[in-house]
């Protein structure tokens, strides 16, 4: 049976357009050969106006409405021909498909309205995995606890839900399937942190050559010309500034840019630091972004299963990092300076390469990354462009249609 079952992946999203913002659902088959084309691998499920969503007790009710719709289609497709008799048919005339859906994806904000969280990040409890929290109502749950006996790991959670979502009515659905991705989570959460702290710290002082901040930019801009062009690498952002890095903002800084630029700062940033040290106290630094770049590294490398190898070397440089992070953190709050924000999605970022050993699939990290799902976003939002507001809520389910026969037919020839 299970040789032919099809495993699937439902993912939301926001986009705006218009000044009107939008809210993208869409499925996609796991294992699509074509999953790095979101015109062909995306399904759109449904598309609705933010504008649009009534709430009642907090609850979504807007949204929960049409996951039902969708949990009750899905639940069909996990039963196969007899309930999908035709479309099975078309794909093989003697057996029967079952569909499953094995991950739901999104970033918080999405994963929080869909299936009515009451933990997540802005609350006192953070995560919806466990009873971590901000540690204002019991310090022995804070979050910024690693150890392994911290609180949050031993304690048992309750669901986090206070009205049950229509997704976890799904066919074997569990917690375990949903988790933040790696893009939202690593690169625009803590690398950005790591990035904004570095290049704070490090043009603050002497380490690029310059008698004052703007030759020092220019400086460090040099040599992230020539680590580009040495490496084969883009990037969205043309100029460092001040701004992008929040520098005034009385805030920790953070690197403001594309997820994608934050990769290729962490790769300069280990790059950098690998032949000297950086400024005093901080020279634990050097260390924190050589083991950043190798997780990322790690991560992005591996295919859809992890082997030993991979579970191995995912583990050491994680925890590794997190550790040499959370040092730095201290070390910052101690000296009362403004570096390594610790948000909550330090702790996502922890259940993230700590699940790795103890998922029963050994799925990968990077395999859940959302830049083609983000991709997808931007495609439906130039459909909506060149549609009537009155009717693109439904022509856009029709074009989507159309797009994916179009390119399946054009991969099959
Ligand atoms: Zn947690």
């Amino acid at each position: 049976m299970w040789a032919r079952a099809v495993p699937i992946v439902l993912w939301g999203d926001e986009g705006t357009h218009n000044f009107k913002s939008w809210m993208l659902f869409s499925w996609m088959l796991d294992v699509s050969l074509w999953r790095t084309n979101s015109k062909a691998s995306r399904n759109l499920a449904f598309a609705c106006p933010v504008n649009m969503y009534r709430s009642h007790e907090k609850v979504n009710q807007t949204l929960q409405a049409l996951l039902q719709a969708v949990q009750a289609d899905l639940d069909g497709l996990a039963k196969g021909l007899e309930v999908c008799g035709e479309a099975a048919q078309l794909i093989d005339c003697v057996h029967v498909w079952t569909f499953h859906v094995v991950a739901c994806k999104g970033d918080l904000k999405y994963l929080a309205q869909s299936l009515n969280l009451t933990r997540f990040p802005g609350c006192e409890e953070v995560c919806f995995r466990c009873l971590a929290s901000m540690g204002r109502q019991d310090p022995s749950l804070v979050y910024t606890d690693l150890s392994e006996a911290a609180a949050w790991r031993t304690r048992p959670a309750p669901d986090p839900w206070s009205e049950r979502p229509c997704l976890s009515l799904l066919d074997g659905f569990s917690l375990r399937m949903v988790s933040t991705d790696w893009m939202h989570t690593w690169h625009l959460g803590v690398a950005r942190d790591l990035v904004g702290a570095a290049m704070k710290i490090c043009l603050k002082s002497q380490f690029w050559p310059g008698p004052n901040l703007a030759r020092r930019f220019s400086a460090v801009q040099r040599r992230l010309n020539d680590f580009k062009a040495q490496h084969g690498l883009q990037m969205h952002l043309k100029r460092l500034s001040k701004s992008r890095l929040a520098w005034e903002d009385g805030t920790c800084p953070e690197f403001k840019s594309s997820a994608a630029d934050t990769g290729v700062m962490i790769r300069f940033v280990a790059s950098e630091l690998s032949d000297r040290l950086p400024p005093e106290p901080y020279e634990g630094l050097a260390a924190c972004a050589w083991l950043a770049d190798q997780l990322q590294e790690a991560v992005m490398r591996a295919g859809l299963f992890l082997s030993d190898s991979e579970v191995e070397q995912t583990l050491m440089y994680g925890r590794a990092f997190l550790a040499s992070y959370m040092k730095l953190a201290k070390l910052a709050n101690v000296r009362r300076e403004l570096y390594f924000k610790v948000r909550p999605k330090f702790h996502y970022l922890t259940h993230l390469i700590e699940d790795v050993q103890t998922r029963p699939s050994r799925r990968s990290l990077g395999w859940d990354s959302c830049w083609i799902d983000e991709d997808w976003v931007k495609v439906n939002l130039r459909m909506l462009r060149r549609m009537s507001a009155r009717t693109c809520h439904e022509h856009l389910l029709y074009r989507n249609l159309i797009v994916v026969r179009h390119e399946l037919e054009k991969r099959g020839r």
